[in-house]
């Protein structure tokens, strides 16, 4: 346990959080959450399923309104395909992360994570005993020399597009790249596509709905970003049974199920209008483009992420990420991640959430600008 490191992000937030509480006036940059309310229509759900009494215990894989909702959407959607008893719902995709790869890595074998990655990942594989081959990426933060990454010890590759912490997507080629190398190799993968409903102008594809890639391939999703949901703690997994098997093991000892009445609200989420992740998205995608067009004015090379609501801009002219994060908190207050949070291949990045209105992407801009001059 000792060897395991606390959530940077978790760790800034808290921070941040603190500062604001006492009184400072912080630009919050750090968090990994949608400042959107969630849906009226889901909390009415949630809430009238605590009215009614469904307050008690149900199956550890999720009730099954919710395991067949998430069926059709993974079939329709992602074509998958999954049936309802595929499906196991989890608290948060956190869980289903955490479940998904104690259930296929074992003491010794590696994981390849494909540059810079969401802080848990490596955390995850920590704890099953395992190790991290980081995989290089180009500078639109593409896989580059994956083959490079694998041996005769690599069981999984994690694949998370749109990506946290750099916002890019993967297309189909690359993920058919990321696809020929797990076939020839008897790799497993996990496709966390958590921020599949946030990209502009690029279509989301899930890996495990390509060729040869079912009987290989864990997908894992969340109603925290898509919804706004992020305190409900709600997420799922889909995969090949004999995986399914030990996930389920590993909850039923654990956490027992996700909240009764708060996979009620899942239900509601998937089965209701779906609009309000539209103008959710088209008011993420003008701040991107405020904050990527400020920070290159300001002279700083940035990425045009196709999705998620991150920018990794690279701040290796101002000293690399550690110190440029903290000059931000401590001259500009404005609470950012370094992107060594994210792996080795971090360091000269920074990693900026955009889940703040427009006037304070604007605000922060300025308050950039004067700190550089
Ligand atoms: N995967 C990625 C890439 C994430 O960024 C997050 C949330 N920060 C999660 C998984 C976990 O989401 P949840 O809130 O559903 O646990």
């Amino acid at each position: 346990m000792a060897s395991i490191h606390e959530s940077t992000t978790l760790k800034i937030s808290a921070m941040a959080k603190k500062l604001v509480a006492s009184g400072q006036d912080i630009i919050d940059m750090g968090v990994g959450e949608p400042d959107f309310d969630t849906p009226r229509h889901i909390v009415e759900a949630g809430c009238n399923s605590i009215r009614r009494g469904e307050t008690h215990y149900a199956p550890t894989a999720g009730i099954p309104e919710l395991r067949r909702a998430v069926a059709e959407k993974l079939s329709k959607k992602n074509s998958l395909r999954a049936t309802a008893d595929d499906v196991i719902i989890t608290p948060g995709a956190k869980m289903a992360v955490f479940a998904a790869v104690q259930a296929l890595l074992q003491e010794g074998d590696e994981c390849v994570l494909i540059g810079p990655s969401w802080v848990s990942y490596e955390p995850c594989v920590a704890f099953a005993g395992a190790k991290v081959a980081w995989a290089k990426v180009d500078g639109c933060f593409m896989p580059q020399d994956l083959a490079d990454a694998i041996n005769s010890r690599t069981r999984l590759i994690i694949v998370n597009s749109p990506s946290n912490p750099t916002g890019s997507v993967f297309d189909r080629k690359v993920l058919e790249e990321i696809r020929d190398l797990a076939v020839d190799n008897n790799i497993s993968v996990i496709s966390d596509e958590i921020y599949e409903n946030i990209v502009y102008d690029h279509e989301h594809i899930s890996i495990g709905s390509l060729n040869d890639m079912a009987e290989r391939t864990v997908t894992i999703n969340g109603f925290s970003k898509a919804y706004a949901m992020t305190g409900w703690r709600l997420g799922y997994l889909t995969g090949p049974k004999e995986v399914m098997k030990w996930v389920t093991r590993l909850l039923s000892h654990s956490v027992s199920q996700a909240t009764t009445f708060v996979q009620r609200a899942g239900v509601a989420a998937i089965e209701g209008p779906q609009d309000e992740i539209n103008s959710m998205v088209a008011e993420f995608r003008a701040r991107r483009d405020v904050l990527v067009s400020g920070l290159r004015e300001l002279g700083i090379p940035c990425n045009m992420p196709g999705g998620a609501f991150y920018v990794f801009p690279d701040v290796s002219g101002h000293g690399g990420g550690d110190a440029f994060t903290d000059r931000l908190l401590k001259e500009a207050l404005i609470a950012a991640t370094p992107g060594s949070a994210f792996g080795p291949g971090g360091v000269n990045y920074v990693r900026l959430s955009y889940a703040t209105s427009q006037n304070r992407i604007k605000q922060a801009l300025q308050r950039i600008e004067k700190m550089l001059a």
